[in-house]
């Protein structure tokens, strides 16, 4: 199956410059930035700046270059916040949502680095 990608999604517009986003890093290949309605203090999205929809989508089709440099943004956002757990920090949770079952609203792949309160146990029933 061919992956597929919409460029009208909001984070493409973001990436395009087309609307404003508060910006946290960015590198060559990864923008990080906080989310507009945040669920905790520190709520950050990091996404690619290639376009892939969903977790499966990067992983499976992005370069070396572009997933080193993902996760090494997302370990640097944590350095940032203060949050590592073991280093000073609380801690916190990183999510990615794919698709309908995983609820993801957003169809360009992001990782939500979530930390500030406890978060709860990972999943309602609802
Ligand atoms: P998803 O449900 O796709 O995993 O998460 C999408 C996230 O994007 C939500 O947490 C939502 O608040 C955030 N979001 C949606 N539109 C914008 C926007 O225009 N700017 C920013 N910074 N975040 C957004």
């Amino acid at each position: 199956m061919a992956y597929a990608y919409d460029p009208t999604n909001i984070f493409a517009r973001i990436l395009r410059g087309e609307i404003p986003n508060n910006t946290v890093l960015e590198t060559e290949h990864t923008l990080a930035f906080r989310d507009i309605a945040p669920q905790a203090p520190d709520h950050v999205l990091v996404i690619p700046k290639g376009p892939y929809a969903t977790f499966d989508h990067f992983s499976n089709e992005a370069s070396d270059a572009e997933i080193l440099d993902f996760y090494r943004t997302a370990g640097q956002v944590c350095k940032m916040l203060g949050i590592e757990p073991g280093e000073g920090g609380m801690g916190f949770r990183a999510i990615t949502n794919s698709g309908e079952h995983g609820v993801q609203d957003v169809p360009h792949f992001h990782m939500h680095i979530l930390a500030g309160r406890v978060l709860g146990r990972m999943l309602s029933r609802g």
